[in-house]
C-alpha cells in the first residue's frame, strides 16, 4: 500500500495508473478514525475498480465549532492498518499546509440546501465540505467516489457540486453501518462512555418509532409529540432537530403522500458529542 502526503505526487501517480496502465480509480475521502462504516465504502471501491484510493484529511474549514476539530479522533496507525489488511492500494494523507498552502478565499453557497438541516446548526460546513472535496477530486481524479448516506446532505451537496461543475465522477452513495444495536458508526461515537454508547443507541429507535407513527398517521403532529416525550424521558439526550423531509430535495414536508419517499433527519448532543443520523423510508400510509 502506498503512502503519499504530497498533492503533486498524488497526482502523478494517479495520472500514471489512469493513462498509462488503464486503470480504474475509486476514490474514498475520510476523516479517518476509520470504522467499519467507511471500510465498506473502501471494500465496494476494491470491488468496482482496479486502485482504490482513500485519503485521510481532517479538514479544518468544514469545522464551525475548532473545540470539535481539537477533539476530532486521530488513530492514524490503526486506520492504516485497516487499509492494509483490506486491501487498499493508496492513501493520501496531506497535511493543512500540503492541501491549504494559501489562506483560502473562495466559499461555496448551496441556495435553500445550505439553509436547512446540518447547515441551520453548523454555518460554513458545507462550504468547507466542497471546498476539499473539489480539490480532492481534482488530485485523485477517480472515475467513481464512494460517500456514506450517513452524511445525507453531504451526499446531496456534493452530488450538486459533481453535475453543476462537471467533474467527470460517478457518485455511489453506500448505506449507513449500524453496530447490532441500530447505532449508526461514527468516528465521533470513539468520545462516548459506555454510558454514553447506551444513550446513542436510543436515536435510531426514536427514528424507528417515528417511522411507524408517521406512517400510521396522517398528521405531522405526532413527530412532535413523540419527539416532546422522548425528550422528557432521556434527559441525557440532547435533540437539535428531528425533521422529516422530502428524500430527494431535503426540502421539509407539510403534506406527505403515499409512496413518496421520505428522510427522517436526526442531529443530537449525547455527551456533548453531536451525532446525526437518518433514515430513508416510502411513506406507506394503511
Ligand atoms: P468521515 O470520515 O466521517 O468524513 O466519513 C467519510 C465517509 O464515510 C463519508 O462519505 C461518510 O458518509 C462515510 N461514513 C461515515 N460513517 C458511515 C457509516 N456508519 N456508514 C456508511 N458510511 C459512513
Amino acid at each position: 500500500m502506498r503512502i503519499i502526503k504530497s498533492a503533486k505526487e498524488l497526482s502523478s501517480a494517479i495520472a500514471t495508473e489512469k493513462y498509462l496502465n488503464n486503470r480504474t480509480i475509486g476514490f474514498v475521502p475520510t476523516m479517518g478514525a476509520l470504522h467499519q462504516g467507511h471500510l465498506a465504502l473502501v471494500q465496494k471501491s476494491i470491488s468496482e475498480n482496479e486502485l482504490t484510493v482513500v485519503s485521510i484529511f481532517v479538514n479544518p474549514t468544514q469545522f464551525n465549532d475548532p473545540e470539535d476539530f481539537k477533539k476530532y479522533p486521530n488513530t492514524i496507525d490503526e486506520d492504516l492498518a485497516l487499509l492494509l489488511e483490506i486491501g487498499c492500494d493508496m492513501v493520501f494523507l496531506p497535511s493543512v499546509g500540503e492541501m491549504y498552502p494559501q489562506q483560502p478565499l473562495i466559499k461555496m453557497n448551496f441556495g435553500y440546501l445550505d439553509t436547512i438541516l446540518e447547515a441551520e446548526f453548523r454555518p460554513g460546513h458545507f462550504s468547507g465540505v466542497a471546498q476539499i472535496v473539489s480539490k480532492l477530486l481534482h488530485l485523485a481524479m477517480p472515475h467513481k467516489a464512494y460517500f456514506g448516506q450517513k452524511d445525507l446532505q453531504q451526499c446531496v451537496i456534493i452530488q450538486y457540486l459533481i453535475q453543476e461543475f462537471g467533474f467527470p465522477v460517478e457518485m455511489i452513495i453506500c448505506d449507513t453501518c449500524r453496530d447490532e444495536f441500530g447505532l449508526a458508526l461514527s468516528s465521533r461515537n470513539k468520545r462516548l462512555s459506555e454510558a454514553g454508547l447506551l444513550e446513542a443507541r436510543k436515536l435510531n429507535q426514536l427514528l424507528a418509532q417515528v417511522i411507524l407513527e408517521v406512517n400510521k398517521n396522517k398528521s405531522l403532529q405526532v413527530l412532535e409529540e413523540i419527539q416532546s416525550q422522548f425528550a422528557q424521558a432521556n434527559p441525557l439526550i440532547e435533540i437539535e432537530y428531528l425533521r422529516l423531509v422530502d428524500a430527494q430535495t431535503l426540502k421539509p414536508v407539510a403534506h406527505y403522500q403515499n409512496q413518496q419517499k421520505l428522510a427522517l433527519c436526526i442531529a443530537a448532543f449525547v455527551e456533548g458529542v453531536r451525532l446525526i443520523d437518518n433514515l430513508i423510508f416510502e411513506c406507506n400510509q394503511a
